[in-house]
């Protein structure tokens, strides 16, 4: 089997690859390496082999993970990119740089009395279901405009741009991407700050290099690094 170091560079080489294809600089796409059900070991050796950020779905592995003591002293930055339920963020906020899967105005709103307690500020995104598949999470992209005002006036978190997971089958992904960033353009014309509106998560392991033409600035891969869940 490959080593997670050989899996990195061959990704960072597709990165630039499509990059390049699609016009951009590298360095605007950021590789988030999902971690979901691997053990710390592993982080451990993708970490050393120089990725920073990882990414976790479930919120008991997520903190065990973090505490392990393989990871202590180490600079890393997690993404929370699960489904997160109301009762769960006080147990994350301060161990993460990133929530990417709010999906209700109702959790944001919980996101923002915690975040003010902690007297800390969250950034997060909004998980969009641009597939309309109902099996999956998100908010639908009208409810995402409807919403935007009252997620605009919530104190001490930053909504930093949009997430979604995109159809299997690669034509429909990409018109889902592109769904996807042209909702944060209407998005930044409502918004009263825009500059604040720079993230596009979008793309894994088995259509990242599509989202990247289609302005991902996030990719979340798991199984090209880790191998299969
Ligand atoms: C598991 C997961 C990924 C990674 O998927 P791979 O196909 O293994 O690259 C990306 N995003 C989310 C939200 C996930 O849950």
């Amino acid at each position: 089997m490959e080593s997670i170091a050989s899996r990195l560079e061959a990704i960072q080489e597709e990165i630039k690859a499509a990059c390049i294809e699609a016009g951009r600089d590298p360095a605007g796409v950021r590789l988030i390496a999902v971690s979901k059900t691997k053990p710390a070991s592993l982080v451990r050796e993708a970490f050393d082999a120089g990725q920073i950020e990882f990414g976790e779905s479930y919120v008991q592995e997520f903190l065990e993970k973090s505490e392990d003591p393989l990871l202590q002293n180490r600079p890393l930055k997690w993404h929370f990119i699960g489904h997160l339920q109301s009762n769960k963020i006080r147990s994350i906020i301060q161990k993460v740089s990133l929530i990417h899967g709010i999906d209700k105005l109702s959790t944001a709103e919980e996101l923002s009395k915690r975040a003010l307690q902690h007297q800390i500020t969250i950034d997060y995104l909004l998980e969009v279901n641009t597939s309309g598949e109902a099996s999956k999470y998100g908010m639908h992209p009208d409810e995402v405009l409807s919403s935007a005002e009252a997620l605009f006036r919530l104190p001490n978190i930053t909504l930093c741009g949009l997430m979604t997971i995109a159809s299997p089958e690669s034509t429909l992904a990409q018109q889902e991407f592109r769904q996807l960033r042209l909702l944060l353009e209407q998005l930044k014309q409502i918004a009263p700050d825009p500059s604040k509106l720079t993230e596009l998560s979008m793309g894994m392991s088995g259509d990242f290099a599509e989202a990247i033409h289609e302005g991902a600035t996030m990719i979340r891969v798991g199984t090209a690094i880790f191998g299969w869940r």
